[in-house]
């Protein structure tokens, strides 16, 4: 380990706190006193550790904190980045649906959704 663990820790706790997804320049100015280059260097880190999940939209890539999430599916709203933890039941109830269409989610990827908010903005 080449990079300090009480940065990592602040990094983890920022997402985990975190409603929203973030990209590494939120986290960076989030956490001025932890360098760039350990920012990317621990974000990629954690994600090989599977505490963290990330996704690009936009060709920026975000990460959210899924570390005691492993028996659901997240939503991501495509407008404004919250991450949604979607319960047991439902997550079962898609990927059975899409199972018996010989499909699969990957592991890695969001569902991307409109969430409730946005789409009152959008009806307005
Ligand atoms: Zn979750
Ligand atoms: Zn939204």
């Amino acid at each position: 380990m080449n990079y300090n663990t009480r940065q990592k820790t602040e990094v983890l706790e920022l997402l985990r706190k975190s409603t929203h997804a973030l990209c590494a320049g939120d986290i960076i100015r989030q956490l001025p006193d932890v360098g760039s280059s350990s920012i990317y260097r621990i974000l990629s880190s954690l994600e090989e550790e599977s505490l963290v999940s990330s996704f690009v939209r936009n060709r920026r890539r975000f990460y959210s904190y899924t570390g005691s999430c492993s028996h659901h599916l997240h939503a991501s709203c495509s407008s404004c980045g919250t991450l949604i933890h979607l319960d047991e039941e439902a997550s079962r109830a898609i990927t059975a649906l899409l199972a018996s269409r010989g499909l699969s989610i990957n592991e890695d990827c969001m569902i991307s959704i409109i969430c409730p908010q946005c789409m009152k903005k959008e009806e307005r």
